[in-house]
């Protein structure tokens, strides 16, 4: 099929090779046979099953439960909504909105929900009620336990060296581990040998930023301290408060600390771009950097994940698949980029873990900003990879790199406070992630602690993108005198 496609864009007839591709594109989640569009249904031949299509976008999420809304949207809501889109509030849209807020989603995961619970609060549109982790949280009457559910330190390390290394924990009892009572839970590791004795703290305790609810998961970061002579040692894990502490209940993590380190992956080594640029400044390089990709491999479909109501590679000469879990934004989004004239994009409601696309369906897929929401960001990137074709790309745009000491920024906080799966990888743990993803990075780029990265798969060679895909503004003088950079950079973002 995918020969078939080649063909016909090759011959000219990309219309024709369009249409092909979306009349199959989509795969049902249950046998993978491929879906058929009747009416407002995608339903599946083989086994019958049967995917929603709500005001124009597929749904097909595993065990999404969708209900009338118990009230309905106010006016002045839906006004508010059409602000922070821009378009007029006249009486399609309104009439729109009302029927996309006229029902609610609610995921079997409690982060899935929290992402989109918080979109929806940030529209003002909140229909489930407020999803902050310490409003929820209820003094429980069992003991306090943890479990490490996924840590990111390499199994072997140099000897008397520090370095930096997440360690995801879960709350498998039924009391919330509560930041703030009894001083704040802290994380602890300690080396021992294969003998059981111990050689003291691994590091400095963490704490933690959040409360963290029974059954939730938290990533922190673990500051650590490695032994100075050679050997096999064992880390342990335990947390503490108030006097109170607790064994995490798994296995000590074996690790061999050595003189000299080899690694199986290769190192990120990122290009760094000049300046510290904002947000959207920020935004326009990645996508600048794709669309070079896009243009110098001649890709022509693509699939963008966690896009939201705010896709970035719409302006890319390609189709875009944009995928998200918030069913919500993603309706109004489609509506906004119809009114918008935007042709090339699609909006589906999927999760990247359990994509309902045949193998190879994309010449590339892009990620803004959302692979660290990921609770396993190396699954997410096999699944990705898995719909993209074996020579295609992956964009990993925009992604925080460097782990945050002591307390996270305010913004980090206050997402992590609502509940989202919000965390930070090093360098080092991007390219760890990759590589057991079975990819490569072919470009990567740093500006200040914003990393993008085009992927290939290990074994697949593309063009990089060299020399630095952004060059330095000619009006600034912060090239020419490296110590007046500090201020022109804060210069250049109040102005802008
Ligand atoms: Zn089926």
């Amino acid at each position: 099929m995918d020969s078939l496609l080649r063909l016909l864009d090759r011959l000219g007839f990309e219309r024709l090779a369009s249409f092909w591709w979306n009349w199959r594109l989509y795969r049902c989640l249950k046998c993978g046979e491929g879906l058929l569009r009747f009416g407002d249904q995608l339903s599946c031949m083989l086994c019958r099953s049967e995917f929603p299509i709500v005001n124009g976008v597929p749904v097909l999420v595993r065990g999404l439960r969708m209900t009338e809304a118990p009230e309905p949207a106010s006016e002045a809501d839906l006004q508010s909504v059409c602000r922070a889109f821009g378009i007029s509030a006249d009486s399609a849209a309104l009439e729109h909105l009302r029927g996309v807020f006229g029902k609610v989603y609610q995921f079997e995961h409690h982060f899935l929900d929290a992402e989109n619970n918080y979109l929806l609060e940030r529209l003002a549109v909140a229909r489930n009620g407020r999803s902050s982790v310490d409003a929820l949280a209820r003094q429980g009457t069992g003991a306090p336990r943890f479990a490490v559910v996924r840590h990111y330190i390499p199994a072997e390390l140099p000897c008397a060296t520090h370095s930096s290394h997440n360690v995801r924990i879960r709350n498998t009892g039924e009391e919330p581990l509560m930041r703030y009572s009894l001083g704040g839970w802290q994380l602890h590791g300690r080396w021992r040998d294969a003998d059981g004795q111990d050689f003291g703290e691994a590091g400095r305790p963490s704490r933690l930023p959040v409360s963290v609810l029974p059954q939730r998961e938290l990533t922190v970061p673990f500051w650590m301290q490695t032994p100075s002579a050679p050997g096999e040692y064992r880390l342990v894990f335990s947390m503490s408060a108030g006097g109170l502490e607790i064994g995490d209940g798994i296995a000590p993590i074996g690790l061999r600390i050595s003189e000299r380190v080899t690694r199986d992956y290769a190192a990120l080594a990122p290009v760094v771009g000049p300046l510290q640029p904002d947000y959207d400044e920020d935004h326009r390089v990645g996508i600048r950097m794709m669309e070079r990709m896009v243009r110098m491999t001649g890709a022509r479909r693509g699939l963008e994940i966690g896009g939201s109501s705010c896709p970035m590679t719409t302006n890319l000469p390609a189709e875009i698949v944009n995928i998200d879990i918030d069913a919500q934004t993603l309706q109004v989004a489609r509506f906004v980029f119809g009114r918008r004239g935007h042709r090339n994009v699609a909006f589906a409601c999927c999760d990247a873990l359990d994509l309902p696309f045949r193998k190879g369906a994309f010449d590339f897929a892009a990620i803004f900003s959302s692979l660290h929401h990921f609770a396993d960001p190396a699954a997410a990137l096999r699944s990705v990879s898995e719909v993209v074709q074996p020579d295609g790309f992956l964009a990993v745009m925009c992604e925080p790199a460097g782990h945050y000491y002591d307390d996270p920024d305010s913004e980090m906080q206050q997402v992590l406070e609502h509940g989202i799966n919000e965390q930070r990888f090093t360098l080092d743990e991007y390219a760890r992630i990759f590589h057991s993803a079975g990819l490569r990075a072919a470009s990567c780029q740093l500006d200040h602690d914003s990393l993008k990265v085009i992927l290939a798969r290990t074994g697949v060679e593309l063009p990089a993108i060299t020399p630095p895909a952004i060059t330095p503004p000619t009006t600034s003088p912060c090239d020419a005198d490296p110590s007046s950079r500090l201020s022109c950079s804060s210069g250049t973002e109040t102005s802008a």
